[in-house]
């Protein structure tokens, strides 16, 4: 690389959520020279906190690869205590799922009937985290700093131009700047920057899932645990704290997340189905209050909540699905939140935002220079990032159309649990890690795309009968037999997965 004077940089990045800000720091510690510019503010409130275990495994490999070391400690509960105890975050163990039902308190039978939990790690030291963002991505950004990258806050790019190389036009409080560089990385996590910049179209068409979120921080929210003591329901067989874990509590239209910080902090939020477009002309408060009104034990949830001073409100999104038309082009290239989005339903967009930091990251450092080998890896990206969302996409467009159907729901989700194990099956035999989801392998694509077309026939028009849920159960537990190591849908297990750690 060359060596470049002030504002020149061989690569500027746009957007310091975690995912610029590690781009940076790896792509600094392999030589070029970075600057990152970011339109906000840190600390600031952000969604999206839940990982999981294949996003650990990334951060461990991007820490061993690129020689960050004290990246490792983020990527379980235990270690991240040990050495940041300051920076707060959350008890992960694995999926948990509660069927709520209209006007009825949850209740559930001794084989689970209205439960799914899925144990993802075995002890709460080795376990995933629910990341506080506004603290994360703040550190990320402290050790940009502290790394020496040129970091520019408060900065828009108002204009692009490329004669050989890009020159940027960036408005910043307090005065105008021109940056410029070899290569641009949209990190925005949006696909606004990219349509204004390079014309670009980001659009929802083409997905099957069709949802938007309404959530906030709320201090002061009930165990889910204690509440459940209340309803006299047993947790003795429970493989985890329910508390200590992503915490979906099921609807028939949506679901409520809830990610809790060792802080008394919780992540709450709606995700509700739109495919009928039913919401358009409903206020937030309307649509939140009627949630609350159908099911009692939600309002139970929220009975003693309070919104937290950060955000201090409730956020409703857009239609949560969007993919760009393109994610690359000459001179650029966006990370996976930038390219598109389907659902946080199984928390995938950490680790496939870090599963394209490490497909780019490698890129950049191995065909740097070589146009022609450089565009190829760029298109394959491309590739291999769609193909990703549009496998994320039928998993999570079946669990909404079986949610008020939740035996056919707990069917439907082995898929993503399948998909998921094989790629951590993957990437612990130090295999090359393909496609995100292994949505490179046909076995997977086909099963999951087949399913989907055997699931609507059932689902379409009326409630599907006791003997269309057990025929499609038969099938589910057929087509996911090659990569079921953990048991699923094993009927002695009672809808509680204590084993499908990743294990060779
Ligand atoms: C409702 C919801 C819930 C989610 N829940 C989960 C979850 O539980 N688990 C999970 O794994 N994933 C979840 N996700 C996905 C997760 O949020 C993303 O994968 C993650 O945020 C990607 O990180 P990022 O750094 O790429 O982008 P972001 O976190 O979006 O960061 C982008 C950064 O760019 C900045 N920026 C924006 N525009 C500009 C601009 N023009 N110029 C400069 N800077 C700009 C922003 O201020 C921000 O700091 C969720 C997403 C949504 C929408």
């Amino acid at each position: 690389m060359e060596n470049r004077s002030e504002n020149h940089y061989d690569i500027l990045i746009a957007g310091a959520g975690f995912a610029g800000s590690l781009t940076a720091l790896i792509l600094q510690k392999s030589g070029f020279k970075v600057g990152l510019l970011e339109k906000g503010q840190h600390p600031r409130f952000t969604i999206g906190e839940s990982s999981t275990p294949v996003a650990d495994m990334i951060l461990r490999k991007l820490s061993s690869t690129y020689d960050l070391p004290w990246l490792y400690d983020f990527s379980r509960y235990g270690t991240w205590q040990q050495s940041h105890p300051e920076i707060v975050c959350g008890i992960k163990r694995g999926f948990s799922f509660f069927k709520h039902y209209p006007g009825e308190e949850f209740t559930t039978d001794e084989n689970h009937k209205n439960e799914l939990l899925v144990a993802a790690s075995s002890s709460d030291i080795e376990s995933d985290t629910n990341w506080l963002r506004a603290d994360f991505d703040a550190f990320l950004v402290s050790k940009v700093k502290e790394s020496g990258i040129d970091y520019f806050d408060l900065a828009e790019i108002t204009t692009a131009t490329r004669i050989g190389e890009w020159e940027f036009r960036v408005s910043r409080s307090d005065k105008n700047e021109v940056i410029y560089s070899s290569f641009f990385i949209d990190a925005t996590g949006s696909g606004d920057l990219a349509g204004r910049l390079f014309e670009i179209e980001s659009s929802s068409s083409g997905f099957f899932t069709n949802s938007f979120a309404l959530f906030s921080h709320f201090d002061h929210v009930p165990l889910w645990k204690e509440m459940l003591k209340k309803f006299n329901i047993p947790i003795n067989d429970f493989p985890y704290n329910p508390d200590h874990s992503a915490l979906h509590q099921i609807l028939d239209e949506g679901w409520l997340w809830m990610l809790r910080f060792n802080n008394d902090l919780t992540s709450l939020g709606f995700v509700i189905d739109d495919s009928e477009g039913a919401y358009d002309k409903l206020s937030t408060e309307e649509i939140w209050n009627d949630l609350l009104a159908k099911y009692p034990s939600i309002k139970t949830i929220f009975k003693d909540a309070t919104l937290a001073k950060m955000p201090g409100k409730i956020i409703r999104s857009a239609r949560l699905q969007r993919k760009l038309n393109h994610c690359f082009g000459e001179g650029w290239v966006a990370l996976p939140h930038t390219v598109g989005f389907v659902d946080p339903l199984f928390s995938s967009g950490i680790a496939h935002t870090l599963s394209g930091v490490e497909k780019l990251v490698d890129s950049i450092k191995q065909f740097w220079g070589n146009d022609t080998l450089f565009y190829k890896s760029l298109q394959e990206y491309e590739h291999k990032v769609f193909e990703e969302l549009k496998l994320a996409d039928c998993l999570i467009a079946g669990c909404y159309k079986t949610m008020a159907h939740f035996e056919l729901f707990n069917v439907w989700s082995m898929f993503y649990f399948a998909a998921t194990i094989a790629h951590e099956q993957r990437r612990l035999k130090n295999k090359a890690p393909g496609y995100f989801l292994n949505a490179d392998d046909p076995n997977i694509r086909k099963m999951v795309y087949n399913s989907y077309d055997d699931l609507l026939k059932i689902i379409s028009s009326k409630a599907p009968s006791t003997e269309e849920i057990r025929d499609f159960t038969n099938l589910v537990k057929e087509r996911i037999q090659p990569f079921n190591i953990a048991g699923l849908l094993d009927p002695a297990s009672k809808n509680m997965y204590h084993h499908t750690v990743a294990v060779l």
